[in-house]
């Protein structure tokens, strides 16, 4: 460990939501060293992005000034930061005229055109308050539910079954519990990559011989551990799915008494499963029938299995269904609601959870209350005193769209990149470019903010207080390390300068204040008071009584719905959106590496993570490479119905015969110019892990 350090300070991580704790050590107002603590989530474990990631809070390309967009300059769908001039486009303000442009562009919009013209995303990177304090601007202050962030475009499907099938979208048990169990199924997550702190308790466990089933279209590192590896056609999640539903039920090893006790619709998922034999899918899976057959047996007989999944089972038009599957499985079998049983989606961002949970979506006040709900409406006018809009607002997608069509005419962008994060990243920068007014909040000139008119510096992860919910449900705090840089200010600071400014009428004298109301409002922040979090670091929700401890387990006693019963929802065998064909033959899927967090905004500013994986890559199978006559290391075109993209070839043999894998992080290889924006009609989420494609040398 570094001796030489001024102080030490407690927090979480930045990146994934696994909500590792770290300790940050500082010298000279410079991070010179974060190692694991010993947190619920991560026993002092630590992965490369945690141990490694923290110096893009420091770098020089850091924002630092307020921006206002030059009268002169382009406003086009294809500015391209990479050849443009920073000064060339933008000039610097002072805080007055920057807010004061902001609030104005965007408060005219709002009394000329209706809150409906405007629009907010915020971020699943900021912490609880943050997207508390954002929610509740675009509710009260433009008059609108047109919120959403980066969950839509990774757990909405997800989020959607669970609230339909067990009556909360949380995971009803910590990934830790993989200890405790004694079946461990992953599908469509690649937590070696993603989730690396959690991939180590089940690698753990499977070390110690419990059951482990990885199920993926891609190979990875995790199936060296699984005692079932399978890999599986892309696609064809519901035919596999459904196909161990079928053995479940043709087998009867289904638990009769759990499903009489707590679950409807048994007799209409039995009839569907009857002709999704693993005989009639193997086929179109990819996998044998036995394999099928084994699996199936394998988690319904555990005496304690547990299920994980990622974006390969949500980021589909399927999507919803893939998730539908899954909770069947769980709730046919009773393997929910005990320690080491459950449902777990593994969460994406350090915060996607909290910013789920605190209204950051369009459809729900905090804690997933309908916004379409007279009397819930009724009660959150009572707390922010304005009149709320009735209408469920517009999702990501959506909202790209409708500004296309110019219902949308502004909006506030905090934190968020979806000039490269968007499916068919094209028809998405062309919607921003077509903005009357939009203000973005970053911490770096993000691709979203070439497109802005107005840009507020604001606060890394390092230089904030703020609670942020990890995937187990823990909410823990975040402390700050670092002074600002320049002129930056805190994110909580920058979104009540603006509500203020369109007549909110707010006043906060800390994250304390904001973090009050927040749990006033939501029951699952119960007995989670400020002083306690403080205190504690992290508490686990929900907690029954004052000072109790958290319940890591729910659903112990039936579900949160409305007759107490889990449902089980049938799903047919659709086909995805685009497939391949000779014009694209090939299928393209997008997903993330080790060392890039998403857009790679913060992880490409890291110098070590970006020192291993510094360029844009496209892989391919070395047997898909050799048949097409390319070569390792060539410059490919990689094309789509969307556009194209250059990239450097890699091969890759986990990567299917038939497949191309683009990791979406790379400005110079923006994989999200090619997906489809084609959604899931249920969560509204993309498919990104599916579209046919094409590729050629250079
Ligand atoms: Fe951070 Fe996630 Fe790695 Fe833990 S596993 S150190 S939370 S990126």
């Amino acid at each position: 460990a570094v001796k030489d350090f001024d102080c030490e300070v407690a927090s979480v991580c930045p990146f994934c939501g696994v909500g590792c704790q770290i300790t940050v050590r500082v010298k000279d107002d410079r991070i010179v060293q974060v190692d694991g603590r010993n947190g619920p989530a991560n026993e002092n474990r630590l992965c490369v992005k945690g141990r490694f990631g923290f110096d893009y809070a420091m770098s020089k390309e850091r924002l630092t000034k307020p921006l206002i967009r030059r009268d002169d300059a382009p406003k086009a769908a294809d500015i391209d930061m990479r050849f443009m001039e920073v000064s060339d486009v933008f000039r610097e303000a002072s805080w007055e005229e920057a807010l004061d442009r902001a609030a104005s562009g965007l408060a005219s919009i709002r009394d000329e055109h209706g809150g409906g013209a405007l629009a907010g995303f915020g971020s699943a990177k900021g912490s609880n308050e943050e997207a508390y304090l954002f929610q509740k601007l675009v509710r009260q202050g433009f008059g609108t539910n047109n919120v959403d962030h980066c969950t839509r475009l990774c757990h909405a499907s997800s989020v959607a079954a669970l609230l339909e099938g067990v009556g909360s979208g949380a995971v009803s048990a910590p990934f830790t519990d993989a200890m405790k169990s004694d079946c461990i199924l992953v599908i469509g997550a690649r937590p070696g990559q993603n989730h690396p702190v959690a991939a180590t308790y089940f690698k753990q466990a499977a070390k110690q011989g419990k059951k482990l089933i990885v199920i993926d279209p891609r190979r990875q590192e995790l199936m060296r551990h699984a005692s079932h590896p399978v890999q599986f056609t892309p696609g064809s999640d519901v035919a596999l799915l459904n196909a161990l539903l079928h053995v479940i039920v043709e087998e009867k090893l289904y638990d009769e008494q759990y499903i009489q006790a707590n679950v409807s619709g048994f007799e209409a998922l039995r009839e569907k499963v009857k002709d999704f034999s693993p005989e009639a899918m193997s086929e179109v899976c990819g996998v044998p029938a036995e394999t099928l057959r084994d699996v199936a047996r394998t988690y319904a007989t555990a005496e304690r299995s547990i299920i994980f999944w990622g974006m390969g089972i949500s980021q589909h038009t399927h999507g919803t269904d893939n998730s539908r599957c899954l909770i069947a499985l769980a709730l046919t079998t009773g393997h929910v609601g005990r320690p080491g049983t459950g449902l777990h989606p593994l969460r994406g961002q350090n915060n996607v959870q909290g910013a789920s949970d605190a209204g950051l979506i369009p459809m729900f006040f905090p804690d997933y209350r309908s916004v379409e709900a007279a009397d819930i409406r009724a009660e959150m006018q009572d707390v922010w005193g304005r009149t709320l809009d009735p209408k469920r607002g517009l999702t990501v997608v959506e909202i790209v769209d409708a500004i296309h069509e110019g219902a949308i005419r502004g909006m506030y962008i905090m934190g968020e990149n979806p000039a490269m994060s968007d499916p068919d990243q094209l028809h998405a920068r062309a919607a921003l470019a077509k903005l009357d007014h939009l203000v973005v909040q970053d911490i770096f000139l993000t691709e979203t903010c070439w497109h802005a008119d107005v840009i507020f510096p604001a606060s890394a992860h390092a230089e904030k207080l703020g609670t942020y919910t990890n995937t187990n449900r823990q909410v823990q705090i975040g402390r700050p390390a670092l002074p600002l840089p320049g002129d930056a200010r805190q994110d909580w600071e920058l979104i009540v300068e603006l509500a203020n400014r369109i007549g909110c009428g707010w006043s906060y004298r800390g994250v304390g204040d904001i973090y009050a109301e927040m749990a006033s409002v939501m029951r699952s922040l119960d007995h989670l008071t400020w002083e306690r979090l403080n205190e504690e670091d992290c508490i686990t929700y929900p907690v029954s009584e004052p000072g109790g401890f958290g319940n890591e387990v729910i659903f112990t006693e039936g579900f949160p719905t409305k007759d107490k019963r889990g449902h089980l929802v049938p799903a047919d065998l659709l086909p995805p959106d685009e497939v391949p064909d000779e014009e694209f033959p090939l299928v393209l899927t997008t997903g993330r590496l080790l060392e890039h967090w998403h857009t790679g905004a913060m992880t490409r500013r890291s110098d070590v993570l970006n020192a291993i994986e510094p360029e844009g890559i496209a892989a391919m199978n070395p047997a898909e490479i050799a048949r097409r006559r390319l070569t390792v290391g060539d410059m490919i075109e990689v094309g789509t119905r969307r556009g194209t993209i250059t990239a450097l070839l890699r091969a890759d043999r986990d990567v299917a015969d038939g497949m191309v894998f683009i990791p979406f992080c790379f400005n110079e290889a923006p994989a999200n110019v090619l997906t489809n924006p084609q959604l899931d009609p249920f969560g509204k989420i993309p498919e990104f892990k599916y579209c046919a494609a094409r590729v050629a040398k250079l």
